[in-house]
């Protein structure tokens, strides 16, 4: 079983990686073998309807990385690459995708989580042109709501030159990750290779004004049809959303896994950018117990595109099944 960790506090070896990788696409790639680019998908966005509701898959994009033996921190390389080499995947780096969801629910715009505008890599980006594609504009988006305060999932609120991209919509955050981020002394606190997490956060939903930002909790209907849901672990206060319209449901399930090829398969491990192990060990497992029973319509931030798919059992663990 998984050690159990505090989040971060101590400086351990994953939260230095955390840094060193995730939001570094260009450093992790100048760094590494060339593996080639990963192929950005087309046509980058698809169409769901729940009930009433409309739910589109907007893809921002996707970064190659090496595979190294701490992308799981609890198993073994040798486990990993077998698990990826049964799937006819490759086995010396993963593609990992990112897509948000944006949900149209009578004139009421919401895109849930923002990828990174163009302060990423040069294979994403991509989120605003899908949107577009989509017969939507940036000023069309009246909320946005975040899951988690992961640079992959804020960094699009602001471009680089630190305007927001969706000028019209109030930002909804959940209070547990907001109370995490923001407090000075945990900051101060962290290890230097983690301060630039806490700045970014500060750059993009710490400038907001009282008026755009909008703190929820977990547990409750943060608007008609949409719940939030806590899935902590991956980050303090890391959050699902069930989409609910006529007896229908939708699960954005943002950061429950990374690749689900590899921790729906097998829910024990850790990715390297959970914060904490074992919470969030135990929140897949629940959630995903709870979207099998329910069989729900299930979407992940990092699910292969159109990430729109069924969760369901496979051995000790779960199956992704992307929709045809
Ligand atoms: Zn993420």
């Amino acid at each position: 079983m998984l050690k159990r960790r505090d989040f971060f506090v101590g400086g351990s070896a994953a939260a230095v990686a955390y840094l060193a990788g995730a939001f570094s696409p260009l450093v992790a790639q100048t760094a590494s073998p060339n593996f080639g680019a990963p192929s950005v998908v087309q046509v980058g966005f698809r169409r769901q309807k729940v009930g009433d509701i409309e739910v589109i898959a907007l893809n921002d994009g996707v970064t190659r990385r090496p595979l190294a033996a701490e992308f799981v921190r609890n198993a073994p390389l040798g486990e990993v690459q077998e698990l990826l080499r049964s799937q006819n995947l490759p086995t010396d780096y993963l593609d990992v995708p990112y897509t948000a969801f944006l949900i149209i629910a009578g004139n009421r715009k919401v895109l849930m989580d923002t990828g990174f505008s163009d302060n990423g890599g040069p294979t994403t980006g991509r989120l605003v042109t899908n949107l577009n594609a989509a017969g939507y504009r940036v000023e069309d988006i009246d909320t946005v709501i975040l899951s988690h305060f992961h640079g992959d999932h804020i960094l699009g609120l602001r471009n680089k030159a630190g305007q927001l991209v969706y000028p019209n919509a109030r930002v909804m955050v959940p209070a547990a990750e907001h109370a995490f981020w923001m407090d000075d002394a945990r900051m101060a606190a962290a290890p230097d290779a983690m301060k630039g997490a806490f700045q970014t956060v500060r750059r993009t939903v710490g400038s907001l004004t009282p008026e755009q930002l909008v703190k929820f909790e977990a547990g409750v209907e943060i608007m008609p049809g949409i719940r939030s849901v806590a899935a902590y672990g991956h980050t303090p206060g890391h959050t699902l959303f069930m989409v609910e319209s006529r007896g229908e449901k939708f699960a954005y399930l943002a950061d429950i896994t990374n690749v689900p090829q590899l921790f729906a398969r097998n829910p024990d491990w850790a990715v390297q950018f959970d914060m904490n192990a074992e919470e969030a060990r135990q929140a897949r497992r629940r959630v995903f117990d709870m979207i099998v029973k329910d069989k729900v319509m299930a979407g992940g931030f990092h699910f292969p595109f159109p990430a729109f798919g069924r969760i369901e059992p496979l051995g000790t663990g779960f199956d992704f099944k992307p929709v045809a």
